[in-house]
């Protein structure tokens, strides 16, 4: 069965329209963001008899919405469908109305990556690649090796030698060729934009400039709609690497618009490390690109991307468009937020606790009103990065030994549950 609602791609900068079956990456004129059409018209029409809500919860319950030709080729592990839970207790502590978080640390290969790699290795059979490739801060060559192997693909990826132990481990469980290279992700990636524009080997690009893959983030806003009874939230806080997300669950949410879906937008955040914050820098500069700076050191790995190049000028176009801001966060501050998420029942890696630090920032700074409605994305699994977990978490090393010392720890810990 055949898409006929994705209708091409267009360049954001110089508008030329490309085929919707064309194997493209940048705008083959102008080298900027090619961006995936649809027929909204039709779709809005058609909308109410696609019977969606009878579809499993995971993205492809959207897929006239993605940018794929063919429905019989989707690859699939079930991606998306992520919960959407209030938690009032840190709404209390916000000041505000409803705090939701949309948890992906529940996704197939245990981050936010699985939406957009879902489809990336779904174009890749429709264009009849045998191998996947992408450069990653480590989630995103978990989710690439995961979704090849899923396809029968190959995968080959690429991550700086730092890049946390579980997720390298991971990429080659699914049976991955790595490459570890040495130096910080934004060197790596100049790097791998070189090898992919110079074509010298036949692997499909699920790195940074993919247009197919970063609709699959669009799914972002249309859970967060479905989840709140076909209504926006008055912010959304998403963790901003490249900004990528931020840019597409933008798009989400205007396509409901467009369809008649819904009556509001939100404002986008976009969340970066103090130490390494470009896109934010650039906001609150009042700049209309963003410039590439010299990394920190930040604890929030997954996200720390200092240069972020054409994506960062669309994040910080969207953002300004929505009327929402940047933030940065400490790590002192990331660490704290990540510690209390954990005592309401959300064990995620550090860095993916910076939409709900950021929250508690936005508040710190008088943004926040007692009626808005927040939802902060949580990006990945705790166990994405168990070193951090090992070094700041105090697990006990003391065992009991017998009867007698294992009643007189219970007693203890009765004792001080009492206090
Ligand atoms: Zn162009």
């Amino acid at each position: 069965m055949t898409n006929d609602y994705f209708t091409g791609l267009k360049c954001i900068h110089c508008g030329k329209i490309f085929n919707s079956t064309e194997d493209l990456l940048l705008c083959p004129e102008c080298g900027n963001l090619l961006d995936p059409q649809y027929d909204y018209e039709q779709l809005k029409t058609d909308w109410s008899g696609l019977g969606i809500e009878h579809r499993p919860n995971n993205i492809w319950r959207f897929k006239e919405l993605l940018p794929i030709v063919d429905f019989d080729q989707i690859v699939t592990l079930g991606e998306g469908g992520a919960p959407l839970l209030d938690f009032p207790v840190l709404a209390k502590e916000l000041g505000v109305a409803k705090l939701y978080i949309l948890n992906d640390a529940g996704q197939p290969t245990g981050s936010l990556k699985d939406r957009s790699i879902a489809v990336t290795a779904t174009k890749a059979k429709e264009f009849g690649y045998r191998v996947l490739s992408c450069d990653s801060t480590g989630n995103k060559a978990a989710s690439t090796a995961g979704y090849a192997a899923r396809a029968g693909l190959e995968s080959v990826v690429f991550c700086p030698h730092a890049t946390p132990a579980p997720k390298i481990a991971q990429a080659v469980f699914y049976g991955a060729h790595l490459v570890r290279v040495m130096g910080h992700y934004s060197q790596i990636n100049s790097m791998y934009r070189e090898m992919v524009a110079s074509h010298k080997y036949h692997w499909y690009d699920c790195g940074t400039d993919n247009p197919y893959r970063y609709e699959g983030k669009k799914t972002y806003a249309y859970e967060i709609v479905q989840g709140l009874g076909w209504k926006t939230p008055t912010y959304v806080l998403q963790p901003a690497a490249g900004g990528m997300s931020v840019v597409k669950a933008w798009k989400g949410f205007n396509e409901f618009k467009r369809m008649g879906l819904v009556d509001d937008l939100p404002a986008m955040v976009a969340c970066q490390a103090a130490n390494c914050g470009p896109i934010v820098d650039a906001i609150d500069a009042g700049f209309d690109y963003v410039p590439g700076i010299e990394k920190g050191n930040t604890i929030a790995s997954a996200i720390a991307v200092s240069n972020p190049a054409l994506l960062g000028n669309e994040t910080l176009q969207t953002v300004v468009e929505s009327s929402g801001c940047g933030v940065k966060v400490t790590d002192e501050d990331l660490l704290s937020t990540w510690e209390r998420l954990g005592k309401v029942g959300v064990f995620c890696e550090p860095s993916s606790a910076i939409a709900v630090a950021s929250a508690y920032q936005m508040a710190k700074q008088g943004k926040l009103k007692s009626t808005d409605v927040l939802v902060a994305v949580v990006t990945g699994s705790g166990f994405k990065d168990t070193e951090t977990l090992n070094k700041y978490i105090n697990v006990p090393e003391d065992a009991v030994d017998g009867k007698e010392e294992f009643y007189r720890k219970l007693d203890e810990i009765s004792k001080s549950l009492q206090s």
